[in-house]
């Protein structure tokens, strides 16, 4: 991950954010009230009120957590967006399901690939003034048999399925709300809140209605962990390819020469893409699957592959794909290809890279300037995971993709967050929120 040096403009004289700058550290005459108006009283009760709902917040999250919705889960998520639909239906938004999809991928016969999704959920509170996106997802990466679906704590850290990545972002958001409602805040102000559930599957139903929800809104903020206490800045761009070899079977003893293994084609093609990762450019591919074969003694008919690839830059999200193509065409394994070997694929740039723009970055400068008057210390980052931040950004909303937790671990057994971040970033949130919603448009 690079540190890049942005142009960024300058606040009462100075950079307030250092990270940004290249500066040490920020002057000591400049203050986050230089930047943000102190708290208001109705703001510091919005404050005290989340400090009192930890242990209602933890209660939560120990029931989510236990409660499987991994990305093909389909009742899982069905039930996460069941909670979360009453919640916000007693705020006062208006509840209703998008329809998932089924989408159908190239595969070996007898492991068909079919991925059938979950609905997502909107919930839309009507108002005036700046138009709010506010984003999450329902799903986790960890399937119903997956060893890993306990919630436990030690002390102020707190383990399980999505207590980082990201169902504790989700209560967060829902407290940032609830603290809103309880001050009077919500009351007429335009805030959309839309929970997808295939994030964790690169959101291949949900990126239209994001993208579309985009469109309508002010300002994007999203619940993904906010790591070790750091804002996300920018990110690099995903995308994804999943390649069918098909060769022909044959006794491995009796008639090998009429054989067209597609194991031994499949692993040309995987050298060939592994190939293409360029630590220089920032552009890397992984092969993190394979399979095939179907027995020891017999020529391979059928193997296929999953592929990862991150870039930087737009284009060479475009030029990657280009080089993919070109090697799913190819034959390497054969000196001659009578027909016999052909390769089935599917790739996807599921995430564009997260450019910031002036917009992003004052967003990016408010929300740590918030952050300093509740004395929460925030780094700014750069990450070379995408989250749906990434596809409002790319279509025009400015979008913050941080907000949630303090954890780490994400996508492992080692998940985990910090207890006491639960309320602190609701406390952020529901201030940042106040201040977004109350901005004179212009
Ligand atoms: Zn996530």
């Amino acid at each position: 991950m690079n540190q890049t040096t942005p142009k960024f403009r300058r606040l009462a004289g100075a950079c307030l954010l250092a990270a940004l700058c290249g500066t040490a550290s920020m002057p000591a005459t400049v203050s986050a009230q230089d930047i943000e108006p102190a708290l208001t009283a109705e703001e510091i009760s919005m404050v005290q009120w989340l400090a009192a709902e930890e242990a209602a917040m933890l209660s939560l999250m120990e029931r989510l957590s236990n409660l499987n919705s991994g990305s093909l889960n389909k009742s899982g998520i069905d039930a996460m967006a069941d909670i979360f639909g009453s919640e916000l239906r007693a705020l006062g938004f208006a509840t209703s399901r998008l329809p998932g999809d089924v989408i159908e991928m190239p595969s070996c016969p007898g492991s068909e690939y079919t991925v059938d999704l979950a609905d997502h959920l909107l919930a839309v509170h009507s108002g005036t003034g700046p138009r709010l996106l506010l984003m999450g997802h329902l799903d986790t990466v960890f399937p119903p048999d997956s060893p890993f679906q306990q919630f436990s704590r030690d002390g102020d850290t707190m383990y399980g399925p999505g207590v980082s990545d990201m169902k504790s972002g989700l209560i967060i958001m829902l407290y940032a709300l609830k603290a809103l409602a309880a001050s009077g805040y919500l009351d007429d102000k335009a805030i959309t809140v839309l929970l997808n559930s295939d994030e964790e599957m690169g959101s291949l139903s949900s990126r239209k209605y994001l993208e579309a929800q985009a469109a309508e809104h002010d300002f994007g903020l999203v619940y993904e962990s906010s790591g070790n206490n750091s804002m996300v800045r920018q990110r690099k761009g995903l995308g994804q390819a999943r390649f069918v070899v098909h060769g022909k079977a044959a006794h491995a003893g009796g008639a090998h020469e009429q054989g067209r293994s597609a194991i031994k084609e499949l692993a040309y093609k995987v050298v060939e893409i592994e190939k293409l990762t360029d630590y220089e450019s920032g552009v890397t591919v992984n092969v993190g699957v394979i399979s095939g074969g179907e027995a020891r003694n017999t020529i391979a008919p059928c193997a296929e592959a999953l592929v990862d690839l991150r870039y930087p830059e737009p284009q060479q999200g475009l030029d990657a794909v280009a080089a993919f193509e070109s090697i799913f065409d190819s034959v390497y394994s054969y000196a001659v290809n009578s027909g016999e070997l052909s390769t089935e694929s599917w790739t996807n740039l599921h995430r564009p890279p997260k450019i910031p723009t002036p917009e992003s970055d004052a967003l990016l400068e408010k929300t740590i300037a918030v952050g300093r008057l509740l004395g929460q210390e925030l780094g700014v980052t750069d990450s070379g995971g995408g989250t749906d931040g990434s596809l409002t950004q790319a279509a025009g909303l400015p979008t913050l993709d941080s907000l949630g937790a303090a954890g780490t671990g994400a996508h492992s057994d080692r998940e985990q967050a910090r207890i006491s971040s639960l309320v602190e970033r609701a406390q952020l949130s529901a201030v940042l929120i106040a201040r977004l919603a109350a901005q004179a448009e212009n």
